[in-house]
């Protein structure tokens, strides 16, 4: 790595570990008791340049490497000690991807700078009520329509069905969803549409969870939503490229946030160790509870060590234009499972050194311990993950 990379990604992990320990961590209890955190930390993001990060600079971004923007995520989570927070605060992250590739100029201008500056939120929308993992037999449909139909409006698109699961479902002003056009059936018929959140016809329910508790995860109802063909994003049936190339940045910044929320639990675990006595020692001081401590930074540290493997083939790959090459994929599903596993073990470590205390609401490890599942299900689940890496592997 270079020195000017290096000295760039210190400075941004550092901005981001304050914004995060200043602006985050201390309210995060607050904001899961009341369900949701206020919509003004979408525009402190964006201030801080954190919402743009990735994204063209005429759209109102700052593009960046995997290598430069990861360890920003990682450092999110772990001083932010928050999954709900950064699911909601970055769903565009998911939303927007798919009009920044494939929505017409006129369409992306419109959409994408509001979102980057923190004044609109995007969300992602293609689990459905029947299923998430088995995306091609999603059943949302949406009807073209030329001109009429009431009104100078032109063509448009009319659609029907549910979307559930969506995270910044009930807050979201733009939700890229997938849909099924014409009468194409399997992968083949999944379109992407971009519907605008005030649309007649779309209504939000909101969810009850085991945690991403400031997280507002919605189920959404279309009753002939009528959106203007001109958000069509892409080709008619080009749609389940796009979700599956979407998935790859998806799945590589929720293993990042797992290590965040690792290392989180380990740092919680840690100073609770060397603080508690029994028997007349810290915990600390008994082998078997040194032990734990060393197992979890056992599995940071591998999945550290292959997630800056993953973000310089990912950034080799995108500079040499191969895009979603298949080993890269394959890397990307495992790293996902081991990532979550690591976060998944480090939170049952760290709620057992903390003994009753992690059992308590407040504590760190308490929440991340409830946040674990959902990253290991969320963004394609971990046998899913298998699956698909198996067949980018040729197996
Ligand atoms: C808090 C939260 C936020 C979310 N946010 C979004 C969002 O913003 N947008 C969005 O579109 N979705 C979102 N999701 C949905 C998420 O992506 C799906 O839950 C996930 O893809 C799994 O789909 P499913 O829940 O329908 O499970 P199913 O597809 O019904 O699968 C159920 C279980 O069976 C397993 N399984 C399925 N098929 C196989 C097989 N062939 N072999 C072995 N095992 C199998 C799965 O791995 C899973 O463990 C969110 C989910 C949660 C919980």
């Amino acid at each position: 790595m270079n020195a000017e990379l290096q000295a760039d990604r210190a400075a941004l992990a550092d901005t981001v570990r304050r914004f995060a320990e200043n602006e985050i961590a201390p309210n995060v209890q607050a904001w899961d008791d009341a369900g949701e955190f206020p919509r003004a930390l979408y525009t402190r993001a964006a201030e801080l340049g954190l919402l743009g990060l990735s994204y063209p600079e005429e759209l109102g971004g700052t593009p960046a490497s995997y290598s430069l923007k990861l360890p920003a995520w990682v450092a999110l989570a772990r001083h932010g000690k928050s999954g709900g927070v950064l699911a909601s605060l970055f769903s565009h992250n998911i939303g927007l991807p798919p009009v920044v590739l494939h929505g017409s100029d006129a369409v992306r201008r419109e959409v994408v700078p509001p979102v980057l500056r923190g004044e609109k939120i995007a969300a992602l929308a293609i689990t459905e009520p029947g299923g998430g993992s088995d995306v091609a037999a999603l059943r949302t449909t949406a009807r073209r329509e030329s001109g009429g139909g009431g009104g100078s409006d032109g063509d448009h698109y009319v659609v029907n069905g549910e979307k559930t699961f969506i995270t910044s479902g009930m807050r979201a002003d733009w939700i890229t969803v997938a849909v099924r056009t014409g009468e194409g059936r399997g992968a083949g018929g999944i379109s992407m549409l971009l519907v605008p959140g005030d649309t007649p016809g779309l209504s939000r329910t909101r969810l009850a969870k085991m945690g991403w508790l400031c997280s507002d995860t919605a189920a959404l109802h279309f009753d002939n939503v009528r959106v203007p063909a001109r958000y069509l994003l892409g080709d008619e049936g080009a749609g389940f490229r796009m979700v599956m190339g979407n998935f790859n940045g998806e799945r590589i910044g929720l293993a990042a946030g797992a290590l965040g929320f690792a290392q989180a639990c380990l740092d919680e675990a840690l100073a609770w160790a060397r603080e508690r006595k029994t028997f007349g020692h810290a915990l600390i001081e008994h082998q078997a509870v040194r032990h734990k401590l060393v197992d979890m930074q056992m599995r940071i540290a591998s999945t550290e060590a292959w997630i800056e493997a993953v973000s310089t083939e990912g950034d080799a790959l995108e500079a040499a234009g191969r895009f979603n090459a298949p080993e890269w994929v394959a890397q990307i599903c495992m790293l996902k499972n081991h990532a979550t596993q690591t976060m998944q073990f480090c939170a049952d470590q760290a709620v057992q050194i903390l003994g009753g205390m992690g059992f308590m609401r407040g504590t760190v490890s308490e929440r991340i311990y409830r946040e674990v599942k959902v990253m290991m299900i969320g963004g394609g689940a971990e046998e899913i993950m298998k699956e698909l890496a198996a067949r980018q592997m040729g197996w």
